[in-house]
């Protein structure tokens, strides 16, 4: 690939604000100006980096990677050099965490909102139903969550146009990278040190990032809160697991910091192993759970069988704090993030009307496919919309051409499956000169990326103990693609410079 620049596929728009951004404004640093020779003493120093500090992945190519930690290691895939990001917008998305971190709890109070607002999409998809059938169980044995723990991920992308900061989606379950995102700012801050006259960045303007640290901080509360000083954190794993490291960050510094231990189970083996005292107690493999944090069970493919299901409703049922609960799971999907968008829903969960018109400036065009208008809209300029399935871990959305033939396919067939979905506003980041690293290539690219703010949420009945902002994550991917997924391929871990 080399320096290779991929032509944005993606549309005309892309490429002529692209345009018109080079004439107005220089990018803040080129990147792809910098010397070559500097170019490759700085991959070198940070792929030596990279792995003297666990900013790591399982190598998929490596058969057990995904199984025995220590076997087939890669660096996780990097920008060379932290993105560009104006200091305003990064206030605001800090500013907006604890915020919907409230409007999450708040939320998660109002079974009869979820169900409602799900009903429709209840009758066409069946994972949903899934969840949904453990939350009406919850409801019906008027389960009380008192200790609730959430440790989300809101994600934005900067329009271009308007200049505003637009949310993307706010996960509520399985929120990745707490673990290596701070290791990438730590990774740039130090080839800044190093590096950062020649180019002329100072690594001060790199925001500290403590991810990893508040993500433990949180849970080790959570277990605190629970007060069961023989109990672990147990890890909801897949089976095969090539972002082990970010996960065992965070175990570690939860033994390291808290002495809180933590076992990895999978939904298959809490379903062998798992009971419910009558007192609601937890016990896997007859250790007693006190936190239940899942990184695993957010994907139909989590389910291959009944097993899995009763193991998620079994965790559900005991008193073990769940993170997140089948409540705030709901809470964190596709089709509840649209509802809250339209007028004055808010309201309803918040009082502060400071608090609601900041969330409500980040929201971007969300629409059900109810709207017949929108739907017209979208057939006729399908590359201004992505549409959206309730599902998490990327790859599962529509866009270009592929909104057009879905939308008009489901309008042909006339049935309900037009529920499973929501249609957003296509948000266009400015696209600038980068520098990826994959598996020890460097290639110089034009990218877009993604800022992920970390949220960390605990109480206990009336009494909120935990409320913060708890770090970041960037991730850019180069423009020409659609989606990007750290994992799935396209995208890199990156950190922001404020601009
Ligand atoms: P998931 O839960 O699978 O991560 P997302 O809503 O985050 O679902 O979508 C996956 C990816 O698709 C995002 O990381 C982003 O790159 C892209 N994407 C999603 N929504 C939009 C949008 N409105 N505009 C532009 N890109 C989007
Ligand atoms: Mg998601
Ligand atoms: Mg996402």
């Amino acid at each position: 690939l080399g320096s290779k620049i991929v032509p944005s596929k993606c549309c005309a728009k892309v490429r002529e604000m692209e345009t018109q951004e080079r004439i107005l404004q220089k990018p803040l640093i080129d990147f792809h100006g910098i010397d070559e020779e500097l170019v490759q003493k700085m991959v070198y120093d940070a792929l030596v980096w990279s792995s003297l500090h666990g900013l790591v992945v399982g190598d998929k190519s490596v058969q057990r990677s995904g199984k025995v930690p220590g076997v087939g290691l890669v660096h996780a895939p990097f920008a060379l050099l932290p993105m560009a990001f104006p200091e305003s917008q990064w206030n605001l998305a800090c500013e907006v965490a604890p915020i919907f971190n409230e409007l999450i709890d708040r939320v998660s109070l109002d079974g009869k909102f979820l169900q409602d607002a799900l009903s429709r999409t209840k009758k066409v998809d069946a994972f949903t139903s899934g969840l949904l059938d453990i939350h009406s169980k919850m409801l019906e044995i008027n389960k009380k969550e008192e200790i609730r723990l959430g440790l989300h991920r809101s994600d934005y992308m900067l329009d271009e146009q308007t200049k505003l900061l637009l949310q993307i989606e706010l996960n509520t379950i399985s929120a990745s990278f707490p673990g290596l995102g701070c290791r990438v700012s730590e990774l740039h801050r130090s080839l800044l040190n190093y590096h950062g006259e020649h180019i002329g960045l100072d690594p001060r303007r790199i925001p500290g990032n403590t991810s990893v640290d508040k993500f433990a901080e949180a849970l080790a509360k959570a277990w605190t809160e629970h007060n069961r000083p023989r109990a672990l954190v147990m890890v909801v794993v897949q089976p095969e697991e090539c972002n082990m490291y970010d996960q065992h960050w965070l175990c570690a510094a939860l033994k390291d910091r808290h002495n809180v231990t933590t076992i990895r189970k999978t939904l298959a083996e809490i379903d062998k192993e798992g009971e419910i005292l009558p007192d609601g107690t937890l016990l896997v493999g007859g250790q007693e759970i006190s936190v239940v944090y899942f990184r695993a069970g957010y994907a139909p493919t989590d389910y291959p069988s009944e097993a899995e299901w009763r193991a998620r409703l079994l965790m559900e049922q005991s008193s073990a704090v769940k993170c997140p609960s089948i409540s705030y799971h709901l809470a964190g999907t596709k089709k509840i993030q649209q509802e809250l968008a339209k007028p004055n829903m808010l309201e309803r969960f918040l009082e502060n009307k400071e608090d609601i018109s900041k969330l409500q400036k980040c929201f971007a065009g969300l629409w059900s496919l109810e709207d017949s208008d929108i739907i017209k809209k979208a057939i006729e300029r399908p590359e201004l919309f992505v549409m959206k399935p309730q599902r998490e871990g990327g790859g599962n959305n529509f866009y270009g051409d592929d909104v057009r033939t879905n939308l008009v396919r489901l309008q042909k067939e006339g049935t309900q499956e037009d529920a499973a979905y929501i249609l957003m506003q296509r948000i266009f980041p400015t696209v600038s000169p980068t520098i990826l690293v994959r598996e020890g290539i460097c290639h110089k690219d034009h990218a877009i990326s993604e800022l992920g703010v970390y949220g960390a949420y605990l109480r206990n009945k009336e009494k909120v103990i935990v409320n913060e902002q708890c770090g970041y994550l960037m991730r850019t991917k180069v423009s020409s693609s659609n989606e990007g997924g750290v994992a799935a391929g396209f995208a890199v871990l990156d950190s922001i410079y404020l601009s």
